[in-house]
Parts: C-alpha cells; sequence; structure tokens
C-alpha cells in the first residue's frame, strides 16, 4: 500500500520548514528530479527525452548505483543536470541510527565526488531521503554539516506497479503548480509507469509556457 501522497499536505512544510518542498517562484518552472538511478538504458532514455524538450532536472543518486555506472553518471552532469545524494544504498532513515545514516550520505558523497570527470563541475550538497524517511535528528545533523534536504510537493507515484500509467501522468499533470518539485524515478520499477508520464508531462507543461529546471543553489 503507498502511504505518500500526490500532493503533499500543507502541514507537512509547516512540521518541517527546515526541509525544501517547493521554491515558489513568479516565473512558471517546474523542478522535475529522479530518484534511484543511475540505471542503464533507463536514465539514459530519461536524459534523451529531458534533451528533447531542452528541460534540465535533478538526479537523487544512490552512491552504489553510482559505482556500478560512472558513465551514466557523468552523463548526466554532461547534461547540465544537477546531482543529489540519495544514500549509498537506499537505507531508511527511521530504522538507521544517526550515526549511521550520516556515514552512509557521507560515503555516497565522496563515491559521487570521485567519480566526477568534468574538473568543473561542484557537486551539490543536496540530500533526499529515501521513502521520505527522516528522523528530526537527521535532518539537523545533515543541515550543520551543510545539505540541503530536498523534499517533494508532488509525486508521479510511478514506483507503485498497482498504480496505472494514466494515473501518474494524471498525479502530475493534475497537481503541480509553478515552483513545484516533482518525483519521478529512474529505476526498473518505475519504468513503465515513467516512461509513459513524463513526455506527456513535458509536452503539456512546455505547452502552457513552463521551463523545467535544476533545483538552484
Ligand atoms: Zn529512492
Amino acid at each position: 500500500m503507498n502511504l505518500i501522497p500526490v500532493r503533499t499536505p500543507k502541514s507537512a512544510k509547516s512540521l518541517f520548514p527546515d526541509l525544501v518542498w517547493d521554491l515558489p517562484s513568479k516565473e512558471k518552472v517546474i523542478y522535475l528530479t529522479f530518484d534511484d538511478g543511475p540505471t542503464p538504458i533507463i536514465t539514459d532514455w530519461t536524459l534523451d527525452v529531458l534533451k528533447q524538450y531542452n528541460a534540465k532536472a535533478t538526479f537523487f543518486c544512490i552512491g552504489k548505483n553510482v559505482e556500478a555506472h560512472p558513465d551514466i553518471f557523468n552523463k548526466i552532469i554532461a547534461d547540465g543536470h544537477s546531482i543529489g545524494n540519495h544514500t549509498y544504498n537506499h537505507i531508511k532513515g527511521w530504522t538507521t541510527s544517526t550515526e549511521n545514516y550520516i556515514l552512509n550520505i557521507e560515503k555516497a558523497q565522496k563515491v559521487m565526488s570521485k567519480l566526477i570527470q568534468n574538473s568543473e563541475f561542484r557537486i551539490q550538497n543536496y540530500f533526499r531521503p529515501p521513502y521520505g524517511q527522516i528522523k528530526p535528528k537527521q535532518a539537523k545533523t545533515l543541515i550543520q554539516l551543510g545539505y540541503k534536504i530536498i523534499m517533494w510537493m508532488v509525486a508521479a507515484i510511478d514506483w507503485d506497479a498497482s498504480v496505472s500509467k494514466e494515473k501518474c501522468l494524471d498525479n502530475v499533470v493534475n497537481n503541480t503548480i509553478s515552483g513545484d518539485i516533482v518525483v519521478f524515478h529512474d529505476s526498473i520499477k518505475a519504468a513503465n509507469n515513467m516512461q509513459y508520464a513524463l513526455p506527456k508531462v513535458l509536452e503539456y507543461f512546455s505547452e502552457k509556457g513552463f521551463k523545467f529546471k535544476c533545483i538552484p543553489e
């Protein structure tokens, strides 16, 4: 069962104001994010589709996937997108001690920094907790270490095979407003839904004059 709402309730924003949920703007802008990659074929496909629409996004990578696929990781950077940290091996904050959680994130950060081929690219300290799970103490420690914790306002729910691809598209089209951070997944599990919804989301909002940008510093 999916417990994550399509649109994040206002209460979450007011309970956790130190986390970044959206980036309100007068401009028509949407911040697409992709979690759980890099994944062979699927991330490559995602990059191609984003390029077709001149869209930039932020990829929250899993450290061990970056180790396994450094070329795809570097392609994300070469295409002008931003990178975020999604732990080394997709651990759950609520069942991990703060110490181990931070170590795991720092390990992923080192892996990514080391594998970057473009010497001019500076990795941003963006972190997204897997499953949206993070303890207040973990969040506080990460913020003290200089990380920005990036949540989302709209979830496509693309990872859930019991959700149809048409519903994933509706989730994004009917719930996204300017300044929202939207989460998709460049993973095998989500591919069927994401590959259906993403081009249609790009088409729909581009026609309405929206731009798709990386999360700014
Ligand atoms: Zn994830």
